[in-house]
């Protein structure tokens, strides 16, 4: 039986992503600053009740390259991840684990000339979404392959969307920046999707009826598979 792997994106699909929360875990108070968007829960409940189901937070971390946030440490963004996923634990929503980018590309680092950047941390990495770095360790972590797995990817950005097109499997962009009750009804109908996809076993519908979700066809999406899979092995 194929195995569901879900890779669920943080800031903007889990929890709040405002201005304010902007590069949480750079200041001490950063537990006070977490807040789980609505919907996420039950959604997260649902998607638990797939048989043999694995759901992995990824989140790129840019922030933890920024040497003006010095309490912003690669540990200390860990620690935020491994809060929030205790957080929906003790809502009953289980996520298995976590994944982080801490770099921040040259192309991120030049747009913001006035910020400053620990050198180390400023390259293309395999990890940033839509890299397949996270994904991948999400894949190695349940001990599966793209091959047999049933792939998806939860987020609020087109970055998570092409993550999930990347591998093939089923992009779909959930609960957005703002706290709408139309987006966060998002939320719903992706779990909802997932779920039912996964029942029924179906291949991913080329055109998906809901604005908010992507699907592509098995074919282009093994073809895709295969290429990236080189890129990475090459990588
Ligand atoms: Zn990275």
């Amino acid at each position: 039986m194929k195995k569901t792997l879900i890779c669920i994106d943080r800031d903007g699909t889990l929890i709040h992503d405002t201005r304010e929360h902007l590069f949480l875990g750079r200041d001490n108070d950063w537990q006070e600053q977490i807040g789980i968007l609505p919907h996420v829960v039950e959604g997260l409940r649902l998607l638990n009740t797939i048989a043999g189901v694995g759901i992995y937070m990824i989140t790129n971390q840019a922030g933890v390259a920024i040497s003006d946030f010095p309490l912003l440490t690669e540990e200390r963004a860990h620690e935020v991840c491994r809060y929030v996923l205790a957080v929906l634990k003790g809502e009953g929503a289980n996520l298995a684990g976590h994944f982080l980018c801490p770099h921040a590309t040259p192309e991120y680092a030049a747009r913001k000339p006035t910020t400053n950047f620990h050198a180390h941390l400023v390259h293309d990495c395999h990890c940033l979404k839509p890299g397949l770095g996270m994904v991948f360790n999400a894949l190695q972590a349940e001990g599966i392959t793209p091959d047999n797995a049933d792939l998806y990817v939860i987020g609020d950005r087109a970055s998570d969307v092409q993550t999930a097109l990347n591998l093939g499997g089923t992009g779909a962009s959930s609960s957005p920046l703002s706290m709408s009750r139309e987006k966060a009804a998002r939320w719903q109908k992706c779990t909802l999707e997932i779920t039912s996809m996964s029942r029924k076993t179906c291949l991913p519908r080329r055109n998906s009826s809901s604005p908010a979700c992507l699907s592509v066809s098995a074919n282009r999406g093994h073809e895709k598979k295969r290429d990236r899979r080189a890129q990475w092995k090459s990588d």
